[in-house]
């Protein structure tokens, strides 16, 4: 009988989450009138914007039309969108339409462009982290070195004790809230460029940033296009996570070693990667997403994200108010909070759960060194989170 990949065996099945849903079933049946709020999840709740609606029915109407609709597009996005996207988000950072990549998620390019390098590949990620870098490299059959991100660095990852050849970054970071600096980021450019590694830079939540001189890219560091490739998403930004579309940047100047030993282009591996196996996200959804870059569409998007961040700003204050410790929320959505001295992340899971009804996701389930911690996010409803918080004013500790 045909083997199935071994590799998929060396995954931990995800216990943690598992068992957190099944505790909260669990409560529900105990108690079927509990108003359960949760700030667990790390999905939207507010409208996408106008601006982004309108395109997309403009260009549904489109569709309706032999002589405007649109068959197949090409596999790397529509020119109008990498247009768009180079024009808004790089306008000095020299980057090409060519070097753009549109897609149907953040998530899909994390866990895929790990295939155009070696299995033999080394590969670093940060703990604790957004778990599809981890579990696309197990897939793989890749060897993980996991990068503490622990509360004295600022939750920045420590560089790799091997060398390592494929880094994944993300900031600002899900799920600690933490960013990193230019300084820091210029070390993990310099760490690139020294071990001839390649850096996987994600910044999905780079419209959260609120403090000065954090990059939004890893291309504001000299020399970053020759070692990091980087990922976006209109997912936070738009709120587009049942829309999908995304983009990767994936410079000329990276290179990787061909079978001979001789430099070759990522960007070109990648193309072919791309047009193989993809054919392209909807017209009707890179419509909404070039809107997301119109004078109304920005002025949506500043509001949404205001809304989001006034959530955490509410959220902060509150918990540092009752006593607690409280790290992110200023320049990213998610809040890490820290557990009462000596409470693992699942007992403040249940103690939230059991005592004020309210839900979020234990930080052990992002890493080992999440335990200790546990995530709350901003994406909820203001009425719901002000209803949280006034709950968790009446909490014991
Ligand atoms: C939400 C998220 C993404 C975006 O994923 P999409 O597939 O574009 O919705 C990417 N990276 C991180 C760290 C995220 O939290």
């Amino acid at each position: 009988m045909i083997k199935a990949n071994p590799y998929y065996f060396d995954l931990s099945a995800n216990y943690l989450f598992q068992e957190i849903a099944r505790k909260i079933k669990q409560f529900k049946e105990k108690k079927p009138d509990a108003d359960i709020i949760s700030l667990g999840i790390g999905d939207v709740t507010q409208p996408i914007p106008a601006a982004c609606i309108k395109a997309m029915v403009k260009a549904a109407e489109e569709m309706g039309s032999a002589v405007t609709m649109h068959g197949y597009g090409p596999e790397q996005g529509y020119e109008f969108l990498r247009q768009a996207i180079a024009d808004n988000d790089y306008p000095s950072l020299g980057i090409d339409i060519d070097e753009i990549f549109v897609s149907d998620g953040a998530k899909c390019d994390v866990g895929n462009i790990q295939e155009v390098f070696s299995q033999a590949a080394r590969v670093a990620i940060p703990d604790p982290v957004y778990p599809v870098y981890r579990d696309t490299n197990i897939m793989a059959g890749r060897q993980i070195e996991y990068l503490p991100c622990v509360r004295e660095a600022g939750f920045s990852p420590a560089l790799p004790k091997e060398k390592a050849e494929l880094i994944y970054l993300c900031s600002p970071n899900n799920p600690t809230g933490a960013v990193l600096t230019k300084d820091d980021l210029k070390k993990w450019v310099d760490y690139a460029k020294e071990n001839g590694a390649v850096i996987i830079f994600d910044s999905a939540y780079k419209e959260y940033i609120t403090t000065p001189d954090i990059p939004h890219s890893i291309y504001e560091i000299e020399g970053a296009k020759e070692v990091a490739i980087e990922l976006r998403s209109f997912s936070k930004t738009a709120g587009f996570t049942g829309v999908r579309c995304a983009y990767m940047v994936v410079p000329k100047a990276l290179k990787a070693l061909d079978a001979q030993g001789n430099e070759t282009s990522v960007n070109a591996l990648w193309s072919r990667r791309h047009s193989t196996k993809f054919n392209g996200v909807a017209y009707v959804v890179q419509r909404a997403a070039e809107a997301v870059f119109s004078a109304e569409g920005k002025k949506q998007v500043r509001e949404m994200v205001g809304y989001y961040m006034e959530n955490a700003r509410l959220i902060r204050e509150t918990l540092a108010a009752k006593g607690f410790t409280v790290y992110g929320g200023v320049d990213a959505p998610y809040i890490w909070l820290q557990t009462p001295a000596g409470m693992t992340s699942v007992a403040l899971f249940e103690k939230l759960l059991n005592e004020v009804q309210l839900v979020c996701t234990p930080g052990s389930g992002f890493g080992t060194y999440g335990e200790g911690f546990v995530r709350l996010t901003s994406f909820g409803t203001r009425e719901n989170t002000l209803k949280a918080l006034e709950r968790i004013g009446n909490l014991s500790l």
